[in-house]
């Protein structure tokens, strides 16, 4: 369920998915290279509010929780701007993403 239209966030990766339901909210984001979903842990949400703006505003809680869980996994690549998972996608040494790193970014060249 959405309660607002989200946001896109300038700091943090381009991709996310809203898996929020009746129950509660969490949320998944995308690794701008390859896709890899990470997903921050389920808020139960508590029952008998049902103020929309009280549950918008316990969305965006949510929501920033979600992105202050999900961030430490990810690194911006300082070339391009765009988050990618630590594990795969990062040169770790590097301040910039594989694609950055490898001379592959898009539209460059
Ligand atoms: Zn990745
Ligand atoms: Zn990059």
């Amino acid at each position: 369920m959405i309660f607002g239209t989200i946001i896109p966030m300038e700091t943090f990766t381009r991709r996310e998915n809203d898996l929020s339901n009746a129950e509660g909210y969490q949320f998944e984001f995308l690794c701008d290279l390859c896709g890899k979903p990470f997903r921050s842990r389920f808020i139960p949400r508590s029952s008998g509010i049902r103020d929309n703006n009280a549950l918008g505003r316990l969305w965006d809680a949510a929501l920033s929780a979600a992105v202050d869980e999900c961030r430490p996994r990810l690194r911006q690549c300082r070339g391009c701007g765009r988050w990618v998972c630590a594990d795969d996608c990062w040169k770790s040494g590097a301040v910039r993403c594989g694609e950055c790193a490898s001379g592959r970014r898009p539209g460059v060249g």
